[in-house]
């Protein structure tokens, strides 16, 4: 429960009228965020005490992770940030494949305004007779590349073994669509020290969503990012279904930052800028897009990277949009009335 108090209200009452029903009170802005048996608490009778000037009752499924009246959380990558009004955008191969590959694909990153680069060195693969990446390896390259074109760095950890492994060579770690609710590899994320990109299982409902970004939370690690990346539904059409809806929920919803990753979910090259042109106006706080440098060689999901062409198109059409979009959302909160 959160309790929004008048701005000269003295909170010293309520608090140890909280205390002694056992419930921890941590102030936290212009109120009083309560946790433990905040049940023994009426909220009507709360809204009537003179220093109250609001009660907003908490998602008890997902206390951390929901909005609960909290400013959003803006996570640091590097010197790229998600959430808060910053838009990051993500880009790079599938998987690491070698030094020249990644190498140019970094290249290709920076030169057209990516803020942080993708590879997957250990690679979650439905079939084990597919590519599955070069593990250590690859990790050491994508690092090196991030490095020499100015990028900070995120792969996917797929065993809680190789946390120690990924930390230190990755700015910020993935847990993968096939991993959302592999409890242990969550309670590890939880412990890192390195922000962590969540994305959503192809069959979880937001509610699963947010609460395996909950385990994140509740191990201690406060920097967790959303990333919608599609979901399975009878659509044949394309790879999976983008919910773009749940990015419009979620940023009501919850404080943290929600990105969306048009690739996996549109599997077509063609439809990876219109869906990412369509997260934008969702509401989106940044994308992942898979990139190469040859598409038609790629190791791993060779239909849906964009060359370097694609790629730079994608970020001019993202930009213009973004500006006007800000520009429209300042102009309505400067006049609310027009
Ligand atoms: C990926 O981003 O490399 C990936 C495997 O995506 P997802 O987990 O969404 O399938
Ligand atoms: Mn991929």
């Amino acid at each position: 429960m959160f309790v929004l108090l008048h701005r000269d209200a003295q909170p010293s009452r309520l608090s140890e009228l909280f205390t002694r029903l056992g419930i921890a009170v941590t102030p936290e802005g212009n109120g009083l965020r309560l946790t433990g048996p905040v049940f023994c608490v009426d909220p009507a009778w709360l809204r009537s005490q003179p220093e109250v000037a609001g009660v907003i009752e908490l998602d008890p499924a997902a206390p951390l992770a929901d909005r609960s009246g909290r400013e959003d959380t803006v996570v640091q990558v590097g010197n790229a940030r998600f959430g808060g009004g910053h838009f990051g955008v993500i880009a790079g191969p599938c998987a690491v494949e070698d030094e020249a590959c990644i190498d140019a694909a970094a290249q290709i990153a920076a030169r057209c305004g990516a803020s942080v680069l993708r590879g997957g060195a250990f690679k979650p693969r439905t079939s084990p007779y597919h590519y599955q990446g070069i593990g250590e390896t690859g990790l050491q390259l994508l690092s090196a590349a991030g490095k020499r074109h100015g990028l900070p760095v995120v792969a996917e950890l797929m065993s809680p073994e190789d946390c120690e492994t990924l930390s230190t060579r990755v700015e910020l770690v993935q847990i993968g669509a096939r991993n959302m609710q592999n409890f242990p590899l969550l309670r590890a994320a939880g412990r890192l020290d390195c922000p962590i990109l969540l994305k959503r299982g192809f069959c979880a409902t937001q509610e699963e969503w947010l609460l395996a970004a909950e385990y994140i939370l509740a191990g201690g690690n406060s920097r967790v990012i959303l990333c919608e990346r599609g979901i399975r539904t009878f659509e044949p059409g394309q790879r999976f279904t983008l919910d773009l809806g749940a990015v419009a929920a979620l940023k009501r919803r919850t404080h943290l930052p929600v990105i969306v990753d048009p690739s996996h979910a549109a599997g077509q090259a063609e439809l990876v800028e219109p869906l990412a042109l369509a997260a934008v106006c969702a509401g989106a706080d940044g994308l992942m897009v898979e990139i190469h440098p040859k598409p038609a060689s790629a190791l791993c999901d060779a239909r849906q990277a964009l060359n370097e062409y694609g790629f730079s198109r994608l970020m001019d059409a993202v930009n213009s949009l973004r500006s006007h979009i800000t520009k429209d959302s300042i102009e309505r909160r400067q006049n609310p009335d027009a």
